[in-house]
């Protein structure tokens, strides 16, 4: 069905953060699948990791122990300093769960329509209840009636948030991106997760992060909350966590950890032997070769590179980003950026209409990282001096 309109080129082949088309020609990859191959193309020891376990077995049902899902729970459980996790195939499966987790919280409360509170810009996932919770109408329209329990406030805005409590008695929980991927890389101010939290603790709420995108060292933290040192209840990861095969992960704290009981929450497919041996060899790089420092540097340097070679260039609004999850942001619509990038053999991405996003390999070199300026910079004055004749 044609849900995607793709772009005029398809890959055979991909090396670090390199991909190589139909044509032989080579690409640099500043999009790593939005966000999902955090190593590269083709690492090593995903490919050594996948090989020896699809040799071995892929697949039981959660009918019987995992070994490879045990071990996997314990190391996640630890990166993040939470307790126990409920792993799934995607990242709309996730907040799913941390969803219906939410909901059970506030039944055992009695509390009769527990709702959650979201925020305008957000973007949770495209089944219905994580649609429903997504901030952007395009995403919701023609699939109503959306599925009730959310309340809507604006992003960045503790006043907001604090307004809605005063009028209802049924919210039990926020679900919130610390950085917002699809909306645009929307940073929130310092003090804004921390508001957050102090919100949810005077009112008994949990305080779940969506770190799908921001997770897996990708904002130059293992975790985005981490740059502010606020720890959530709940958080939600999958993109990087398997570097392309396909794996979610809600993982819980405190009281949160004590909500679902067998029979509560479940998945065929989710934490099987396959998808969480790789998971693991994901996180013996990332954790080995210290890649969330490194995001952070490779950050510093695409800003400062972007900076300096978009300096004074009208139509530029601003150049912003957190470790390896960046956004050029211009003065008008720029969908056709993808295909003059496209042209200079560089993958990026374009949000929230306006907004250039680049998301690249965390394994980039620093010369890699220079080539991302070289070749987009150039396309985006072209582009801005096109749009303005
Ligand atoms: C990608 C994304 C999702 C949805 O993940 P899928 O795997 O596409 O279902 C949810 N939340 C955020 C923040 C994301 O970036």
């Amino acid at each position: 069905m044609p849900v995607f309109a793709p772009l005029p080129v398809a890959f055979v082949r991909g090396e670090g953060a390199w991909l190589t088309d139909t044509n032989g020609k080579k690409y640099l990859d500043a999009l790593a699948g939005v966000a999902v191959c955090n190593l590269g193309h083709a690492h090593p020891a995903v490919t050594r990791a996948l090989c020896d376990q699809a040799g071995k077995l892929l697949h039981v049902s959660n009918w019987y122990e995992i070994p490879e899902q045990a071990q996997l729970a314990e190391r996640l459980c630890k990166l993040a300093s939470m307790d126990n996790v409920f792993f799934c195939n995607s990242g709309a499966e996730a907040n799913e769960a941390a969803i219906k987790l939410a909901r059970l919280y506030g039944h055992k409360k009695d509390i009769l329509h527990p709702s959650i509170i979201v925020m305008e810009g957000s973007f949770h996932g495209r089944t219905l209840a994580t649609l429903s919770a997504t901030g952007n109408r395009k995403i919701q329209a023609g699939f109503e009636p959306l599925v009730a329990g959310f309340y809507r406030v604006p992003y960045n805005d503790l006043e907001a948030v604090r307004t809605v409590a005063e009028h209802n008695k049924d919210i039990v929980a926020v679900l919130v991106e610390p950085i917002t991927g699809e909306g645009g890389v929307q940073i929130p101010d310092a003090g804004y997760l921390q508001g957050l939290r102090q919100i949810c603790d005077e009112r008994g709420w949990l305080l779940m992060f969506d770190e799908i995108q921001t997770g897996m060292g990708r904002t130059g933290k293992w975790f985005a909350w981490q740059h502010e040192n606020v720890r959530p209840d709940v958080m939600t990861l999958a993109k990087g966590l398997g570097n392309g095969v396909p794996i979610g992960a809600c993982l819980a704290q405190g009281a949160a950890a004590k909500v679902f009981s067998p029979g509560n929450h479940g998945s065929t497919f989710s934490g099987n032997p396959l998808v969480c041996r790789v998971a693991l060899a994901v996180l013996d790089v990332l954790e080995t070769e210290k890649l969330d420092r490194r995001s952070a540097m490779l950050g510093e340097r695409l800003l400062a590179g972007f900076r300096h070679a978009l300096a004074g260039v009208a139509g530029v609004k601003e150049i912003r980003g957190r470790g390896l999850m960046l956004a050029i942001e211009l003065d008008r619509p720029c969908k056709e950026l993808l295909k003059l990038a496209l042209d200079s053999g560089l993958l990026i991405n374009v949000t929230a209409d306006n907004v250039v996003r680049l998301l690249p390999p965390l394994i980039l070199s620093d010369a890699e990282a220079d080539e991302i300026v070289t070749r987009l910079a150039p396309a985006i004055r072209t582009f801005l001096s096109k749009a303005a004749a």
